[in-house]
């Protein structure tokens, strides 16, 4: 996570494709077809029906019958339409593509390109002959349960891509794109400076249902800045100082104690088990609707090119996933109402030598994955041959789920992603 600025002049924008598809508006004949409370009253969908009888030849009666039907789903409100009431967004910093989908590469259990001492020991831990047995054993969670009843988008083998479309491929600019839905070209830099693009859960937190109900557990001192914490107003724990006027969250004098007593390995980065006891503190008190949690130990291990360190932080990355998944479903407030959404800030570059490293002149670290296990996504597992998916997408999908338009709230950021809305 150290601070790399890379600064290229051309911007290799990718095509943009895969865009949810807008809503059809259907202009209500005769007037409002709901009540005030948003639901299509009886007498309404009447007189929806005769007009549109009248309105249409071409629509003969038992057609009409599914267009009102088709109509009602239009008009319920989408609150109404997704099980979904809370939701947590969980990243890991630089987690690659290739370690997800095909596990541990085995030309880095090495002691040339990954600085591992017990290669045996660790091939026999995380690496097998096939690719899907690989990453099963690294991401038991992952390859169990989200391929089961959830979504993984982004094995391009397999013709699914999910792209950072900022072009810098380093940490501001992505935490920026998938939390704001802004690949915005004015961020170059991973320096402390206050975001000014609005992020999705500080959007939330001004909607009717969720003030007090978000917060913010995160491994990176720079991340208050990147959510500008003073004009998001929602309490946020990073281990470390936060912008004047920020909510700190409030965590056990125990665990800022480990942390201020942690600081020997990196500065301005948490160890994830900080942020871990942090999220579940925070799932126990505030109880938000809406929870960001940022782990990022996978960033600094490849950075110093310690693959064994980076695969165990990769494996306990998964575990926590796992974990939080099995709290979230033992607490009525949580179980079968949660959706989780889980992915990277940016890729990394291919073995043996990039994989350390990322940014705008390794193309590809622009190559990401995203999960999402939860009642409004179906369970498709592996998804292959759809449209591409763009890292600004994330926040509008985080929204969508809620049954939130944060798109529509915020025309500058990127639609949600159709393929994991909607059962
Ligand atoms: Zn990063």
């Amino acid at each position: 996570m150290a601070h790399f600025r890379w600064r290229q002049s051309e911007n290799k924008d990718v095509p943009i494709s895969g865009l949810a598809p807008r809503a059809i508006e259907i202009p209500a004949p005769g007037g409002p077809l709901t009540g005030s409370d948003g639901v299509p009253t009886l007498q309404s969908l009447m007189t929806a029906m005769a007009t549109l009888r009248t309105a249409s030849d071409r629509c003969r009666r038992l057609r009409l019958g599914w267009c009102v039907l088709s109509l009602i789903g239009l008009l319920l409100p989408a609150q109404a339409r997704n099980r979904t009431r809370n939701v947590i967004l969980v990243t890991t910093d630089g987690l690659r593509q290739e370690e997800v989908f095909h596990g541990a590469e085995e030309i880095l259990i090495s002691k040339q390109y990954g600085q591992v001492g017990k290669t045996n020991e660790l091939k026999a831990e995380f690496w097998r002959p096939d690719p899907r047995q690989s990453r099963e054993v690294l991401f038991p969670f992952l390859w169990g349960t989200v391929a089961r009843e959830g979504q993984l988008l982004g094995n391009r083998k397999q013709g699914s891509e999910v792209r950072v479309t900022n072009g810098r491929n380093f940490s501001y600019p992505g935490y920026n794109e998938f939390l704001t839905g802004i690949a915005d070209p004015k961020i170059d830099s991973n320096d402390k400076f206050l975001n000014a693009n609005t992020n999705v859960f500080e959007w939330l937190n001004t909607r009717p249902g969720y003030r007090g109900k978000v917060a913010a557990v995160v491994n990176w001192d720079v991340l208050p800045w990147i959510l500008n914490g003073p004009r998001a107003r929602f309490p946020i724990w990073s281990g470390f100082d936060v912008p004047p006027g920020t909510r700190r969250m409030a965590v056990p004098p125990a665990l800022d104690e480990m942390v201020e007593h942690s600081k020997t390995l990196w500065s301005g980065v948490l160890l994830d088990t900080f942020v871990r006891y942090g999220a579940f503190h925070a799932i126990g008190t505030i109880k938000p609707r809406a929870l960001y949690v940022s782990y990022g130990e996978t960033d600094d291990w490849a950075h110093e090119g310690h693959y064994e360190r980076y695969l165990r932080s990769a494996h306990a990355f998964d575990r926590f996933l796992g974990d939080l998944w099995k709290r979230v479903q033992s607490l009525p407030q949580y179980r079968d109402k949660t959706s989780l959404v889980i992915t990277a800030d940016h890729g990394r570059g291919p073995a043996p030598v990039a994989w350390k490293n990322h940014g705008r002149e390794i193309t590809d670290s622009a190559y990401l994955w995203m999960a999402v296990i939860g009642p409004d996504t179906r369970a498709l597992g592996e998804r292959h041959d759809i449209a591409m998916v763009r890292q600004s997408q994330v926040a509008a999908t985080v929204a969508a789920l809620l049954g939130e338009d944060f798109h529509g709230a915020n025309p500058r950021s990127a639609p949600p992603v159709a393929e994991v809305l909607g059962r």
